[in-house]
């Protein structure tokens, strides 16, 4: 495996870096507090490329490799403070356009891709439901086929995007089977009758990333926006997921890289019994030990992104990195805070917004528990 960037990936995260410090972070504590999308900030990523990073150019993308994808989501989270739009960038490229891209026809990429990645439209997907969350495969969403039409009926929660979206992949059960067999998924636009969408969640992190119910009511989507076929639904969320457990978990490495930087700066700069608290042990220990979860982090989400350029499926190695990635962003953010004294406790100094926008990552996209079944079934247990 060689995780070595070439000039052009070096060239091109340095750009994301500066345009995201300079575009991206004004007013960021405002909208965070208001629980604000940046509507302006969302077009302006669009304009830099960020919206279309794995689409082919013959889609309106960038075509670039999931290397360059990863390296770039990693200059976003250390370089862009609002974290909830690049919450729900993460949730748009990840788990919308490129379920699309790998299970889409050719009508379906040509009348969706070229639209999403100018930002034009807005994509989420939708699985989770009030009983179904961890056991996915349990929905009870239903598609009943009719004619040249499927009827959807059920409720999602939680979903990303839902109150700002044009369109959301829904999962549904279609036809007789049970569990992972049954599941179909579906591209819902908003105009869709019988679809509509609840009003936006507070949240105890990622404020700025709307997050919504959608309620299907006899929700008559045409028959040509299945997405893959009947019973391919599971496939594809798995697919997916691989895709999000990696990128979207490159911005969190981002967001240690700059934490670290704020808690060396600072207790270098602190000083307590007349000297700088980063000389006392105690304190360093912390510190080694952040840039330690940053390390290894890295190691294993280049090694998805090495599996994945090599055409590999990586279902263990992303559940590994999913897993090690969300809990020492928490593990790191409570240190943070402790580095901080006092200070990193009052929201003014920008640093328990850290740990408020971590928590969540242990939840989303599978939660730890989850990820330990996973890794342990790869073990045969
Ligand atoms: C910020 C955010 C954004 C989200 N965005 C989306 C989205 O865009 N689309 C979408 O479909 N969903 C989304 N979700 C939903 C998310 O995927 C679910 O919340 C998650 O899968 C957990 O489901 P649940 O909340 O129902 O918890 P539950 O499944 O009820 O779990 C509750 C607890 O029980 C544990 N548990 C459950 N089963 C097991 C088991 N077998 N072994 C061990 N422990 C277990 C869990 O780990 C957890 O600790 C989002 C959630 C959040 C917080």
């Amino acid at each position: 495996m060689d995780f070595t960037f070439n000039e052009s990936q070096k060239l091109f995260y340095d750009s994301v870096v500066k345009f995201a410090k300079k575009e991206l972070c004004a007013h960021s504590v405002e909208r965070e507090k208001k629980g604000e999308f940046f509507r302006e900030g969302w077009d302006k990523c669009a304009d830099f490329g960020l919206l279309a990073l794995p689409v082919p150019k013959e889609y309106g993308g960038l075509g670039m490799d999931i290397f360059t994808c990863v390296l770039t989501m990693e200059g976003l989270g250390y370089a862009c403070k609002d974290s909830g739009l690049l919450f729900a960038i993460n949730s748009h490229v990840w788990t919308c356009i490129i379920p699309i891209l790998h299970f889409g026809t050719e009508e379906q990429k040509k009348k969706y891709l070229p639209l999403m990645c100018k930002g034009k439209m807005i994509g989420g997907h939708a699985m989770t439901e009030p009983n179904a969350g961890s056991d996915a495969f349990s929905i009870r969403t239903t598609a009943v086929r009719q004619g040249d039409r499927y009827i959807l009926n059920g409720t999602k929660i939680f979903i990303s995007n839902a109150p700002i979206a044009d369109l959301l992949i829904v999962f549904a059960r279609s036809g007789t089977q049970k569990g992972f067999a049954g599941i179909t998924a579906f591209i819902v636009e908003k105009e869709t009758p019988g679809f509509s969408v609840g009003k936006p969640f507070e949240k105890m992190g990622l404020r700025t990333a709307p997050t919504g119910e959608v309620v299907l009511a006899d929700c008559e989507v045409p028959a040509e926006n299945r997405l893959g076929r009947e019973g391919g639904g599971s496939a594809l969320f798995h697919s997916e997921m691989e895709w999000e457990r990696s990128c979207l978990f490159a911005t969190h490495l981002g967001a240690m890289e700059a934490q670290l930087e704020a808690c060396v700066k600072y207790a270098k700069q602190r000083e307590q019994f007349g000297s700088a608290i980063g000389k006392f042990q105690a304190v360093s220990s912390m510190i080694a030990d952040m840039k330690v979860r940053i390390e290894l982090s890295k190691l294993i989400l280049y090694k998805v992104a090495w599996m994945k350029s090599q055409g590999k499926r990586a279902p263990l190695e992303s559940a590994i990195a999913k897993l090690y990635l969300s809990e020492s962003f928490v593990q790191s953010s409570l240190d943070a805070i402790q580095i901080h004294g006092g200070y990193g406790y009052m929201a003014e100094f920008e640093i328990e917004k850290y740990l408020r926008d971590a928590v969540a990552g242990k939840i989303y996209s599978g939660t730890s528990e989850i990820q330990r079944n996973t890794i342990a079934s790869w073990l045969g247990l």
